[in-house]
C-alpha cells in the first residue's frame, strides 16, 4: 500500500460501480449487492431500462421490502430501426427518472440495470450521464449494468468488474431457466 493510499483508508464515500463484459452475473450481482444493501437499512431504487414486459423474480421478491424500490423502464426494447425514436424516448424518459433519483439525495444504492447498452447504442446522451453522475451525493452508490460499458463510465468509476463466459448453457441450446435468468 502506497503512502498516499494508506491516508484514504478511513474513507467513507458512495462508489461508482460497473457490472460489464458478456459472461452472465451483471443484473444478478447488482440485485444481490441491493439484497445486501436493503439489509443494512438503505434505501435502493432499482431502475431497469430495457426491461418491461418479462415477469422478473426480482419485482416479486423486492416487494417484501419496504426500502427496495424496482421500476421497469422500458417495454423491451425493440431495436428496429423503425423505432429508434421510440426507443430513445423511452430512454430519455426513464433517464430523467435516474437523473431525479440521483440528484435528489433520497437514496444510498442505485442500480442502472442495463444503462451500458442504452449508452453503447448512442441513446441517451453520455455527456449528460457523466456530468450527473460526477454531482451525485457522497454518500450515494450508484451501479451500472449491461455489456460494453464506455470508456468514459469506465474511466469515471471506482470499481469495475467484468463478467467473463466460461461457459453458458444457451450455447447447448439450453434457453432461460426460471429464478435462475428471470
Ligand atoms: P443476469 O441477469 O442473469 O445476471 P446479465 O445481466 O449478466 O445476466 P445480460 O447481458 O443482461 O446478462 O443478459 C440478459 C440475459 O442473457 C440473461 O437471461 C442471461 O442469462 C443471458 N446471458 C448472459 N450472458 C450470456 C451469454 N454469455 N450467453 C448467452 N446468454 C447470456
Ligand atoms: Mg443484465
Amino acid at each position: 500500500m502506497t503512502k498516499e493510499n494508506k491516508s484514504k483508508k478511513g474513507i467513507k464515500k458512495g462508489l461508482i460501480i460497473v457490472n460489464t463484459g458478456n459472461g452472465k452475473g451483471k443484473t444478478s450481482a447488482a440485485l444481490g449487492t441491493s439484497l445486501r444493501a436493503a439489509g443494512n437499512g438503505f434505501k435502493v431504487l432499482v431502475l431497469q431500462f430495457m426491461k418491461g414486459s418479462w415477469k422478473y423474480g426480482e419485482l416479486e421478491a423486492f416487494k417484501k421490502f419496504s426500502n427496495v424500490e424496482i421500476v421497469q423502464l422500458g417495454s423491451g426494447f425493440t431495436w428496429h430501426k423503425e423505432n429508434l425514436d421510440e426507443d430513445r424516448g423511452l430512454a430519455e424518459k426513464g433517464w430523467q427518472k435516474a437523473k431525479d433519483a440521483i440528484l435528489n439525495g433520497d437514496y444510498q444504492l442505485i442500480v442502472l440495470d442495463e444503462i451500458n447498452y442504452v449508452l453503447s447504442y448512442g441513446l441517451l446522451d453520455m455527456g449528460n450521464v457523466i456530468e450527473v453522475l460526477e454531482k451525485k451525493p457522497k454518500m450515494l452508490h450508484v451501479i451500472l449494468t449491461g455489456r460494453d460499458a464506455m470508456p468514459e463510465i469506465i474511466e469515471l468509476a471506482d470499481l469495475v468488474t467484468e463478467m467473463k463466459e466460461i461457459k453458458h448453457p444457451f450455447k447447448d441450446g439450453i434457453y432461460a431457466q426460471k429464478g435462475i435468468e428471470f
